[in-house]
């Protein structure tokens, strides 16, 4: 398949004038900094080459996003039953952060790891010992993920979710209370803000999202990274709930695996074709990129990319 620069680029500028209708995510007052009109896209297509259109030098944290990595590396590191003990299958319905499911769930585990409470669920199985040496080791398994080293994440973001987190740190209170966790609560929240805070663009997102399209398998190396069963189950949480409360009309809509963030990135995956990497920070109501979903809305319908 041929996807030239030039098609993006028209893409891009078509669906740019949707960032006026969006709003900047404004709970976390660091992520309110930026510029509306952004928009970027890079596809890493599984022969080697990224197409790229749009802004994309800029740099934009992870967010919602690394709940998928998370939950790839500690499948890796614990297991599927160890994991599945800890929090469920199902999407919810709900938006991200609500806590009204916990309450009346039984047993009292998050639904599913792509919402918060099961996200903090998940970051709470870092094995190490400590902070940074558990940081260290997920930030190790990120680099095999994106082929660099030098990932980081931004302090200043990183500051500002953990002043403002008090519904997050009340989740994971809540689970330590009915033993789906352990240990201590705020060190959680700092390995759970720093994941959050992970910064990089939309070619290095691309190019995880290609790892995940040849089933684990990097794209250069050709060495495994990831069991094909590890990418099945991440696919199959971002089909269900990938894209918040509107997975179900993305699934419709766009039909590609994707994870959304607050700060306005799209992770996609067209398996066996390419990884797709979007940025656009204004959000429409539910928190999804409004510019990003027109483009994933438009490439899918170009090449054909949904899968049912
Ligand atoms: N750090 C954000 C939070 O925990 C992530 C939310 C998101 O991107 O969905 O609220």
């Amino acid at each position: 398949m041929r996807i030239t620069h030039g098609d993006l680029d028209r893409f891009v500028e078509q669906v740019r004038p949707y960032t006026e209708y969006g709003q900047i995510v404004e709970y976390i007052p660091a992520l309110a900094k930026v510029d509306p009109s952004q928009v970027s896209i890079a596809l890493h297509m599984l022969e080697g080459e990224c197409v790229t259109a749009g802004d994309t030098e800029e740099t934009f944290t992870i967010q919602s996003i690394s709940k998928v990595l998370s939950l790839a590396y500690i499948l890796m590191e614990r297991g599927e039953a160890e994991v599945f003990h800890r929090v469920g299958m199902e999407p919810t319905g709900d938006p991200f952060n609500s806590i009204a499911k916990l309450e009346t769930n039984r047993p009292n585990k998050p639904l599913n790891p792509m919402i918060n409470a099961g996200a903090l669920a998940v970051t709470a199985l870092m094995p190490g010992d400590g902070l940074e040496e558990r940081w260290e080791r997920f930030r190790k398994f990120l680099s095999a993920l994106t082929d660099k080293d030098t990932l980081t994440f931004n302090d200043e973001v990183q500051q500002s979710e953990l002043e403002t987190a008090d519904l997050n740190r009340s989740l994971a209170y809540f689970l330590r209370q009915h033993q789906v966790i352990q240990g201590d609560v705020e060190e959680l929240l700092q390995l759970y803000t720093r994941q959050c805070s992970i910064e990089m663009n939309c070619q290095e997102l691309a190019r995880i999202g290609a790892v995940f399209a040849r089933d684990g398998i990097c794209p250069t190396s050709g060495e495994s990274i990831l069991p094909p069963y590890i990418v099945r189950i991440c696919k199959t949480f971002m089909v269900t709930c990938g894209m918040y409360n509107a997975s179900g009309e993305f699934a419709i809509k766009v039909g590609i695996p994707a994870k959304t963030g607050v700060s306005g990135g799209i992770l996609g995956i067209v398996p066996g074709v390419c990884g797709i990497g979007v940025y656009s920070p204004a959000l429409d109501e539910k928190g999804n990129s409004l510019a990003g979903w027109k483009l994933m809305e438009l490439i899918s319908r170009t090449y054909d990319f949904s899968m049912f």
